[in-house]
């Protein structure tokens, strides 16, 4: 299956907030604005949207039930993926050390409670240019490991300069693995990430299947096709040996 593809022009923002009000709130004046909004009530479900398809920014309230915005944003930034994903945190006014927490945490910006809709468009709007103007790679994302070098935007991979010639599922499965570098997934993980699919399929055939293609992409990564580690029992991770990593 392919991935979907999504209008590159309009921005993607995940507001999280477990406060229905005010999530809606913040939903409908993004949308009216010509974003595209998606919204999750608690940490966990932001990370697992931000897992599904990183947005283009993310509102995060710091007061969330369970994993708190500030455990969010650090594991937004400790994943190559989300490391300089923007991220507008909303704290409340009575926080007085937030700011300096946030941004030390790598918010790109903060907002104190109570703001106007309007107030949180501008920032929104500012956080954006600035990024598009940060001058990272034409549509985003350069993955590197070592001598291998992924394109995300231009969907291509080279090694060593050279450009390796990888099927699209192929593509999308080193991506994954890239993505969370050194960091075991499941077979489950791998073929929802790699076939975008909510797999339903058996255990057998999700084995059978990521295991056939974990295999062809190994023997086209020639020399080191052993840096895709079988970790038994598990599932697959990449790992760089430290010396490869420059
Ligand atoms: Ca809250």
């Amino acid at each position: 299956m392919e991935p979907r593809p999504a209008p590159p022009s309009v921005p993607r923002i995940l507001v999280v907030e477990d406060e229905p009000d005010i999530a809606a709130l913040i939903a409908y004046q993004l949308t009216r604005e010509g974003f595209r909004v998606e919204t999750a009530s608690s940490g966990d479900q932001a990370l697992t949207a931000v897992n599904r398809e990183v947005p283009d920014l993310v509102v995060l309230d710091r007061m969330l039930p369970g994993l708190s915005g500030d455990e969010v944003l650090r594991s937004l930034r400790s994943e190559v993926a989300t490391q300089s994903l923007p991220v507008l945190v909303l704290t409340a006014k009575r926080e007085q050390e937030d700011r300096i927490q946030g941004l030390e945490l790598g918010a790109d910006d903060y907002l104190t409670k109570p703001f106007s809709p309007r107030e949180l468009v501008l920032r929104v709007q500012s956080i954006l240019r600035r990024s598009d103007q940060a001058g990272s790679e034409p549509g985003g994302r350069l993955l590197r490991a070592g001598p291998l070098a992924l394109d995300v935007a231009a969907h291509q991979v080279s090694l060593n300069g050279e450009e390796l010639n990888l099927t699209p599922t192929e593509f999308r499965l080193l991506q994954a693995l890239l993505e969370r570098r050194g960091r075991t997934q499941s077979r489950r993980q791998l073929l929802e990430r790699a076939w975008d699919v909510e797999s339903e399929v058996s255990e057998r055939i999700q084995t059978r299947t990521v295991d056939m293609h974990i295999r062809r992409l190994r023997s086209k990564l020639g020399a080191i096709g052993d840096w895709v580690e079988t970790v038994r029992g598990f599932g697959y991770r990449i790992k760089v040996p430290e010396r490869e990593d420059g």
